[in-house]
């Protein structure tokens, strides 16, 4: 496993996302496949459905609650002081845990101010409930602001992020500002997985285009990626990532699949 060091917490570079399963049997089998082959970061949220599943898969698993890192997020109606509170509950119960690593505004509030909700998340946090808070789905110019308004620091900007989809402005304001960009979708939504380019760095290494897809997202700094897949062959496969580097060069043909790199970038990336 490699990790991310964001604020001098280390946190699993690679996760596992639990969206987009239809059934808690599903759910339930994918995550205890994914423990079972190594993965120690579950995405979850409470507009999944999903946390149930996660409490149970990680409940019968033999590894240990402290050794893996979970995130859950807030539903769009639960971001008031009391919503925070109560819905926070409620996740941890569903999780069967006594806290979660993170949690996260799952998207921009529009009816509640930033500033309720954070404060909110920081008393979670004081009170032991939560160990870091974040947000998901914010612009630069939202990262920015969240940050000011929260007393404890925001550990991640969790996005869409992948060969076609850049956040050149937001990757450089994270690896300027020790903020961790979670990398959401990062195959597509499977989308990925008949690009040429990747096909062809894959076959160079002996891998497919998902694992050069998730290898282009490892190599840069302050990303994490947290692939889905309801299949335990996908599952492996998405988690056999790390015997393998890409080149630079290969890395700048991947960053031409939109454009190249911005000079801002290149210099934040050190490519
Ligand atoms: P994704 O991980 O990019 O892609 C998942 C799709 O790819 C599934 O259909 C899966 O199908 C397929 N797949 C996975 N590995 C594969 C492989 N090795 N070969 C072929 N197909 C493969 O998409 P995602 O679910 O949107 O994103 C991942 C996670 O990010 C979510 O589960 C969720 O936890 C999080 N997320 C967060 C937000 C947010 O707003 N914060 C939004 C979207 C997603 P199979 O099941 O058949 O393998």
């Amino acid at each position: 496993m490699e990790y991310v060091t964001v604020k001098d917490v280390e946190v699993p570079a690679l996760g596992f996302g639990t969206a987009r399963m239809d059934t808690d049997e599903e759910r339930y089998r994918a995550v205890s496949t994914a423990l079972e082959v190594g993965y120690r970061h579950v995405d979850t949220a409470q507009m999944y459905g999903s946390e149930s599943a996660v409490g149970d898969a990680l409940a019968d698993s033999d590894v240990d609650r402290e050794d893996v890192f979970v995130t859950t997020k807030l539903d769009n109606g639960n971001r008031s002081r009391e919503r925070v509170r109560e819905s926070t509950r409620a996740s941890l119960d569903r999780l069967g845990t006594e806290y979660v690593d993170l949690l996260l505004i799952h998207s921009p509030n529009d009816r509640v101010s930033h500033e309720e909700t954070l404060n909110a998340m920081n008393d979670l946090r004081d009170d032991g409930l939560v160990r870091h808070v974040g947000v998901s789905n914010f612009s630069v110019e939202q990262t920015r602001e969240a940050e000011d308004l929260s007393e404890a620091p925001i550990l991640t900007n969790q996005v869409e992020y992948h060969v076609r989809h850049r956040q050149d402005d937001l990757l450089a304001y994270c690896v300027e500002n020790d903020v961790m960009l979670t990398a959401y979708s990062p195959l597509g939504v499977g989308g990925l997985l008949d690009d040429e380019a990747l096909a062809d760095v894959g076959e160079r290494h002996g891998k497919t285009p998902a694992q050069v897809a998730l290898r282009w997202l490892l190599q840069q700094p302050m990303v994490s990626a947290i692939p889905m897949s309801s299949r335990p062959e996908h599952v492996r496969e998405n988690f056999d990532v790390f015997d393998f580097e890409l080149s630079a060069d290969e890395m700048h043909r991947l960053f031409e699949r939109r454009g190249g790199l911005v000079d801002r970038l290149a210099d934040a990336l050190g490519l």
